[in-house]
């Protein structure tokens, strides 16, 4: 079994191989955690920017902390959760700020939680014990089954909220006050006072804007990658997506020049992310800029409407062997009810673009069981992906749909999970031998489907799936027997 003198030395030698770790002396910490292991987090462009903002932030500092890689060893071993920095112990930090990307961390926020010796529910938490705050990208959509764990939320883009967090924990020592205080605050939900009435998502003025890495690390899953955001947010409308136009007024863009000068010149591998990259009417620019400095390049979100023989040239030079983009609807008919613009054509052009470049494959992400889709959508997907599959190998990541808030399929039911197997199935079974289909589980999705949709009961009842061991049998049980309005959701068979 593992001790601390061997979690101490993996952390120590994670922050040995870091560059631009924030080391900082100050009167008030706050405790970082992102609720999945170290080399998922540092992934996580949000979660970078706001350590970088939070340790701007005068009287304070911000030292990170992880979901272990382990934690059942973690638990065995009676080990704390501590910070990276400090090696300090989150529980004595003034705040603990979680950062949640998606409906599944919930679980990790549970372990976070539970490893720190903090009471899970934010009710039985003292104000002696640190302010339990989350944000992240999940609060676009639906933070309500985060209500009964944390005492705030920052919802939306988080930049000034975290600024204007901080200074209000320091001008109101009182917990009580201070949570009244917040709940007046735009952008702040409040649990214990606003209920299951949560307030707009906040927008960041655009003079904070790019986002950008502080740390550089080798242990990440976009290895020694440095992340910036040349854009932020979508003009476009797809009905699925929560970072469509309707969320936060569109794509807001940044200079070239201004993303160029943000990258420090010992950076040899770059990624851009953003809602919509290839969107950015200087996105060729920026490319070429990088690559003709040697640099590696990544991007977040290639359209494949906005493929040009340049851009994808410039992406073979600076590295990329496999194109990656999406249609996300099985046929040509979903994508035009889904307000996708993908069509059939310019998925070819692409196919055709990455062979002419070299390049070794093409990815496609698709969703499956998407509202009135029948057998004969998936077969034209089975048609052309095996028409493309000549062009060039061909992979599918195949995802069920899972209707989010803030959308306009918000609502729409889950597909059922025989009936997503079963479409998976006829998949594989067009595609053997021609096309590799990845797909992500039915059942999973099933989960992430009751969170997306559910309130403040959702969170209490996944806490008693994640105490009941976790397994998808658990998570059934303890949503089966949810009464709840908000759960009045279809419990799949
Ligand atoms: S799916 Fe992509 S293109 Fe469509 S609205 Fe969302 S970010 Fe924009």
């Amino acid at each position: 079994m593992k001790g601390f003198h061997e979690f101490r030395a993996q952390m120590r030698a994670r922050l040995d191989d870091e560059i631009g770790t924030i080391h900082r002396d100050a009167s008030r910490r706050v405790a970082l955690v992102y609720p999945s292991p170290y080399h998922v987090a540092m992934s996580s462009l949000g979660f970078q920017a706001i350590y970088r903002l939070m340790n701007g932030v005068e009287g304070w500092a911000a030292e990170r902390a992880f979901l272990p890689d382990d934690v059942e060893a973690h638990r065995r071993a009676q080990l704390p959760l501590v910070t990276y920095e400090g090696e300090r112990h989150v529980s004595g930090c003034d705040l603990i700020a979680f950062s949640v990307a998606y409906e599944l961390e919930l679980t990790g926020l549970f372990d976070c939680l539970s490893l720190a010796g903090l009471p899970l529910f934010a009710a039985e938490r003292t104000a002696k014990q640190p302010l339990v705050v989350c944000g992240g990208p999940l609060t676009f959509s639906n933070p309500l089954p985060l209500g009964p764990f944390a005492d705030v939320v920052a919802m939306g883009e988080a930049e000034e909220l975290a600024t204007s967090l901080l200074e209000a924990v320091d001008a109101e020592p009182d917990r009580q006050r201070l949570l009244a205080l917040l709940a007046t605050m735009p952008g702040f939900w409040v649990p214990s006072i606003h209920g299951e009435s949560l307030p707009p998502v906040a927008k960041a003025d655009d003079s904070l804007l790019p986002a950008r890495s502080q740390i550089v690390t080798p242990n990440t899953e976009l290895r020694s990658m440095f992340l910036i955001e040349p854009e932020r947010g979508c003009s476009r409308g797809c009905t699925y997506c929560v970072m469509r136009r309707s969320t936060n007024g569109g794509m807001r863009k940044v200079s070239p020049d201004v993303v160029l000068d943000a990258i420090p010149a010992h950076v040899e591998r770059v990624g851009l992310v953003g809602a919509a990259v290839t969107d950015h009417p200087k996105i060729a620019e920026i490319v070429r800029r990088l690559v003709d400095g040697g640099r590696h390049i990544g991007i977040s979100s290639l359209r494949a409407d906005r493929l040009t023989d340049e851009l994808v040239g410039l992406l073979a030079r600076g590295g990329y062997r496999t194109l990656t983009t999406a249609s996300d609807g099985a046929s040509e008919r979903l994508r035009v009810t889904i307000e996708r613009k993908t069509k059939e054509k310019h998925l070819v052009r692409a196919a055709e673009l990455a062979r002419a470049h070299g390049m070794k494959g093409l990815k496609l992400y698709e969703m499956v069981g998407l509202p009135t889709e029948t057998d004969e959508d998936i077969d034209e997907l089975v048609r052309f992906s095996t028409e493309l599959s000549k062009v060039i190998p061909l992979a599918l990541g195949v995802a069920p749909f899972v209707a989010k808030r803030n959308t306009p399929l918000d609502g729409a039911g889950y597909a059922g999970i025989r009936e997503v197997e079963d479409k998976l199935e006829r998949l594989r079974k067009g595609l053997r031998g021609k096309v590799d289909v990845r797909p992500t589980s039915a059942r999973w999705a099933w989960v992430e489907y009751v969170l997306a949709q559910g309130g403040i009961e959702a969170g209490r009842r996944a806490l008693i799936a994640h105490q009941a061991g976790g397994t998808f049998a658990a998570w059934k049980k303890a949503f089966a027997e949810d009464g709840s309005k908000r759960s009045q959701l279809r419990v799949v068979q």
